[in-house]
């Protein structure tokens, strides 16, 4: 993995109007992602973590530029993804998305499916298209004489290796996969993770993978961000985050990974209330209406800055536990 950024995303915002009554002239937004700052790594596997809601899906989308941001600006490779018109880096960013099945048409052929951005780019068809389209399946170990079939005749595993075989036809550097294993038996989940190491070692690509299994996470990224109402409150190498989080809902969220243990006494923090509406986050830090730490006349109403604690550990809090501690209880 090198050090130097493949993207870099400055100060990226993206805002949705609510539509109130024709006659209103107020304007409200749900601030879906309200301010990220954050950059991936050539070769890494960036995972990105948090409840529904907190905005990490609408962060990929606008990480390929596929829905416009409100503010900021986000960099590949130097150049701004605002510029839709050059396609090369375009072909260079691709997607898994969570449902295989609901990602592709189901009247067209396996052929068809994986060969369709090679159609639509104008780099290949006919008898070298079904050469390449039969590689790509081998490549995610796939029978490639099912090319002729349709989607409805495989598995959810094997749609999601149609999938990767998808995003894989244009030669990538970047792929976001965005909960793609969320819809899978767990035995499968196990093996489309295997397969998508095994191709980012092999064709050297980036990930950012986004999910809300913390479990996942740990198993396949080599850095991990965590989200809260349209903000990154945590991100650090993931055995750091892991064995020494510092943000209180990282502590919550890793203490609700469930363990199979006989004298499995693990102290659960069960966070209180509801995630706020994002087109009305609280004041000051987000997390301080559900925090069991949060510190009246502090945590309320001074937003915590994004800093870095350790070398490459960065945290949005203003009391952050205390590496190797467990969370302290400040308000009871
Ligand atoms: Fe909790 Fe305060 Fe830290 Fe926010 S800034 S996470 S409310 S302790």
């Amino acid at each position: 993995m090198s050090e130097e950024p493949l993207i870099f995303i400055d100060g990226v915002k993206k805002w949705f109007p609510i539509k109130t009554g024709m006659l209103s002239s107020s304007k409200s937004f749900v601030r879906a992602v309200d301010g990220v700052n954050l950059s991936v790594k050539k070769g890494e596997t960036l995972g990105i973590v948090g409840e529904s809601g907190c905005g990490k899906t609408t962060l990929g989308r606008v990480l390929l530029g596929l829905i416009p941001i409100t503010e900021g600006s986000i960099k590949y490779n130097g150049v701004d993804i605002r510029d839709m018109k050059n396609r090369d880096v375009r072909k260079k960013m691709q997607i898994v998305f969570q449902d295989p099945g609901g990602s592709m048409n189901p009247r067209m052929s396996v052929r068809s499916i994986v060969g369709e951005p090679l159609i639509v780019n104008g780099m290949s068809d006919g008898a070298e298209l079904t050469k390449i389209v039969a590689e790509l399946l081998d490549s995610v170990g796939l029978n490639r004489k099912h090319m002729t079939r349709f989607p409805h005749e495989f598995s959810g595993g094997q749609k999601q290796r149609i999938a990767v075989a998808r995003a894989l036809a244009l030669n990538p550097e970047f792929i976001l996969l965005d909960e793609p294993t969320s819809a899978l038996d767990v035995s499968v989940q196990a093996q489309v993770l295997n397969l998508l190491e095994e191709i980012q070692t092999e064709k050297d690509l980036t990930f950012v993978f986004i999910t809300h299994s913390l479990n996942v996470v740990h198993h396949i990224s080599d850095r991990v961000a965590v989200m809260y109402l349209g903000k990154i409150v945590e991100l650090a190498d993931t055995i750091d985050l892991f064995e020494s989080p510092s943000h209180p809902y990282t502590h919550a969220l890793l203490s609700a990974i469930p363990e199979i243990s006989v004298e499995d006494n693990k102290e659960r923090i069960v966070l209180s209330g509801d995630v706020p509406s994002p087109a009305n986050p609280p004041s000051g830090c987000r997390f301080h209406t559900r925090c069991p730490i949060a510190k009246e006349g502090v945590c309320d109403t001074d937003e915590p800055e994004f800093r870095e604690l350790s070398e490459g550990h960065f945290v949005s809090c203003h009391f952050p536990v205390d590496a190797g501690k467990s969370l302290p209880i400040f308000n009871e």
